[in-house]
């Protein structure tokens, strides 16, 4: 497990730094108080390499005026920089340096800058960035920028490498991209990536020496989530860049609250709907077969009734992973529709592979067991099956909530076809 190592001789600050990192986002740290105790730390860790990131008061004992922070560069860790004071040269000489952020303590509030900076560092390595500039210099100067905040950077000469590169990584995240550049400017690849990626999946950000203000309104109507005029100060780019991200991840938020159910991490039945009739509208058109499985699990009200509520929830829980990790392609929909009954729309090539399938996972279920408080709990769930691909999404759940039900009705644990 990585871990983070907070450096600060002033030892009531320290200790509260780890209990809000601890508190807020459940992370571990060890703290140092002065650099040799720090270089033991870290040169323990060395051979797992298992420090993720630094927090390093700027004056330290036995290295005043930020000696311990090229110690910390040199072994590859990023670092977060606390300084007591705001001080431009201070500043100035920070960032000339490969820190991630510094943080000025002064009062709770920088506490909690603190906590979202680590959150977002810690989270950064998960995330693809792409740069296009032909500029070397302002490549270099954006990749090392945003490489110091464990970003996973791309970098492209311009915009026809831009889209080879999304080609291979769809799941770009944020483009920083450059006007004016030969074959083929910012502008065209803004248009080209918005054919396929919406403002809401995908941030781009221009950046252009040239942009008066007349220039700019055009990148924002063409989708630009937004725009940096060059030259641009390193912190600016930052905060510009992490703004995109959160705003991203915020609008990622709100959609899981609208389409997934939050006790199982499933979509609901308004999103299996909603994405349902897309993927029936494709299947008719190109006479692909799809079927509605729906799943109720039997006597489930004994389970509450035997052994509580929570273990009512661990069981709903357990069906719902069984089948998310059933139905894994890109077109399979599992949703739950509401208390211990799940649906799911699949595609299939034979009607004798998908009962096969479905009959495995009905003895999959059976054969899980569950512990609860000193208890093994088992259970079992009927299956109903509609495979044909009827004229409208909602006959086919009705159907298999009818076969669903016969299932139920004729001794429960099977599956009933139609
Ligand atoms: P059958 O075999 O006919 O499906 O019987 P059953 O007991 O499984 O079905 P019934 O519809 O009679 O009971 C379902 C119970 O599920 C009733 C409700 O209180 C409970 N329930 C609904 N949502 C939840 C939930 O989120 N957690 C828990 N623990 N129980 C829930
Ligand atoms: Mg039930
Ligand atoms: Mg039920």
């Amino acid at each position: 497990m990585k871990k983070i190592l907070i450096i600060d001789d002033d030892k009531t600050i320290a200790k509260v730094i780890l209990k809000v990192l601890n508190k807020r986002i459940g992370i571990d740290a060890e703290i140092a108080h002065s650099l040799k105790e720090a270089k033991s730390i870290i040169e323990h860790h060395d051979n797992n390499n298992n420090i993720s990131l630094v927090i390093c008061d700027y004056n330290l004992p036995d290295s005043p005026e930020g000696g311990a922070i090229d110690y910390i560069i040199s072994k590859k860790i990023p670092i977060i920089v606390l300084t007591a004071s705001y001080d431009i040269d201070i500043r100035d000489k920070m960032m000339s340096k490969k820190i991630a952020d510094y943080i000025v303590k002064r009062s709770t509030k920088d506490l909690d800058y603190l906590v979202s900076s680590v959150n977002r560092i810690l989270k950064n390595s998960s995330i693809k960035v792409l740069i296009v500039d032909d500029s070397t210099v302002y490549r270099d100067t954006m990749s090392g920028v945003l490489s110091n905040q464990l970003y996973n950077v791309f970098i492209a000469k311009g915009g026809k490498e831009a889209l080879t590169i999304f080609e291979k990584n769809p799941d770009i995240k944020i483009v920083i991209t450059d006007y004016n550049m030969p074959d083929m400017d910012g502008l065209q690849l803004l248009i080209e990536l918005r054919k396929k990626y919406k403002k809401d999946k995908l941030a781009i950000i221009v950046t252009s020496g040239y942009g008066g203000s007349n220039e700019i309104p055009k990148f924002l109507k063409a989708g630009a989530n937004d725009y940096i005029n060059k030259p641009f100060s390193t912190e600016e780019f930052i905060c510009r860049v992490n703004f995109n991200i959160e705003l991203l991840e915020m609008i990622e938020i709100l959609r899981d609250y609208a389409n997934k159910d939050p006790m199982t991490g499933l979509f609901n039945r308004r999103y299996f709907v909603e994405a349902g009739l897309v993927i029936h509208a494709t299947a008719k058109r190109n006479n692909v077969n799809i079927a509605t499985l729906m799943f109720d699990i039997d006597k489930f009200k004994s389970i509450n009734d035997t052994f509580g509520h929570d273990a009512g929830d661990k069981a709903i829980k357990t069906l719902a992973q069984i089948l998310s990790s059933s139905f894994k392609r890109k077109t399979d929909i599992v949703a739950r529709f509401g208390g211990e009954e799940f649906c799911i729309l699949t595609s299939y090539e034979d009607e004798r592979n998908l009962l096969g399938f479905a009959e495995e996972i009905r003895q999959k279920i059976e054969q899980t067991t569950i512990d609860y408080a000193h208890h093994t709990i088992k259970f079992t769930s009927s299956i109903g099956i509609c495979k044909t691909c009827f004229d409208t999404l909602e006959q086919m759940i009705k159907l298999a909530d009818e076969r669903l039900y016969e299932a139920k009705n004729t001794g429960r644990n099977k599956i009933c076809i139609c």
